[in-house]
């Protein structure tokens, strides 16, 4: 249910609805429009009394979300959602609305060296924020599994000594208390997706969350597992396509560039796509960027790798640094075209 005030509406009034919405067992949230607030009322159904938050001072109506899912919903927010990762140590990232931004690095954190080689490369390329994985899901338990906490150190140094924020993926509850303290941005990767105690869990800490979309999942389970975050009061969230599972077997994964439009006519989160995991392959990572990009996209995440030869999880799909470098500079160009601006990098990149 919201609870649409109206525009002119003191503060009282709306502290007044809170409290009720509060004292019916509901969860209220805020939505502070440009014209007016909108107050969710999350819980049950059938606890709200409709009528009676209807008569109350300065509510101009009571209307249901129609959508299963709520506070992701244009219905309750209508503008776009900026999200702002980093500060601090580093600066910050604006993604939503005419902000665009790059996250690239390795697939995973191999050594220390390595890391601090591509994240220089990246950097210079015009990426904003830097990736790089310390806890691997891998399909064969076999495969190299990330070197963890060691490798959570050297990211927030690196981050650090770069003046880019760094996001990670986390893939367990267990994990959430350690990397809160070293990630500017926790990564939910497709095979979580709907791991909704995981969801929950980074939902509780108040760190942008870049929730990947599972490859067997559709928009509509997609913004609710965004849900399950932004109920637990994190309005930080970021979505990723990053493919689905289709008969193509061309490709690693099919990146759906249709839900690109779909979401963004949903929900006011921002949504950026990965190129390296629907391609798997180096040579499609370019073009799918850019098509990501033109469909509306705030940005990509990238796989970067000087010697992907050498990588120990998904050399193949890693972008040499001066095909990185040259995939920004397009990505610029479409940007402008279709009114966004990537972030300024520490250093510019040549247009
Ligand atoms: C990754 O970003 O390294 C990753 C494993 O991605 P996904 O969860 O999309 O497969
Ligand atoms: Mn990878």
């Amino acid at each position: 249910m919201i609870i649409v005030m109206n525009s002119h509406a003191p503060q009282a009034a709306i502290d007044r609805v809170v409290n009720e919405v509060q004292r019916m067992g509901c969860q209220p949230h805020l939505s502070q429009g440009r014209f007016r607030t909108v107050i969710g009322a999350v819980g049950e159904e059938g606890l709200i009394d409709q009528n009676h938050l209807a008569s109350l001072d300065g509510v101009e109506k009571v209307v249901p979300i129609m959508k299963p899912y709520k506070l992701a919903s244009r219905e309750f927010h209508e503008d776009d959602t900026v999200v702002e990762i980093g500060g601090g140590s580093v600066p910050k990232v604006k993604i939503g609305a005419n902000h665009a931004a790059c996250i690239a690095g390795p697939c995973a954190v191999e050594n220390k060296e390595m890391l601090n080689r591509i994240a220089r490369h990246v950097r210079d390329g015009g990426a904003t924020m830097l990736r790089g994985g310390v806890y691997k899901p891998r399909t064969s338990p076999y495969s190299f599994q990330g070197l963890g906490a060691e490798a959570l150190e050297w990211m927030r140094e690196c981050g650090n000594e770069l003046g880019m924020p760094i996001c990670i993926e986390v893939m367990d509850t267990r994990q959430v208390e350690q990397m809160e303290k070293y990630v500017d941005c926790f990564q939910i990767g497709a095979r979580n997706m709907q791991n909704f105690d995981l969801l929950r869990e980074v939902g509780k800490t108040r760190k942008p969350v870049l929730l990947k979309r599972g490859f067997a999942a559709t928009v509509k389970d997609w913004l609710l597992s965004a849900e399950y975050v932004l109920s637990q009061g994190n309005r930080n969230v970021v979505l990723c396509e990053r493919g689905i599972k289709t008969f193509e077997d061309s490709v690693r994964y099919t990146l759906d560039i249709t839900s690109i439009p779909v979401a963004l006519g949903w929900t006011h989160l921002p949504i950026i796509v990965d190129p390296s995991h629907a391609a798997g392959k180096r040579d499609y990572v370019p073009s799918i960027a850019a098509a990501g990009m033109a469909a509306g996209a705030h940005g990509i995440i990238v796989e970067v790798h000087y010697c992907p030869s050498e990588a120990q999880c998904d050399g193949a799909q890693a972008l040499l640094p001066e095909t990185f470098r040259d995939l920004m500079v397009q990505l610029h160009k479409i940007a402008a075209i279709f009114n966004k601006e990537f972030a300024e990098s520490a250093e510019p990149v040549r247009t």
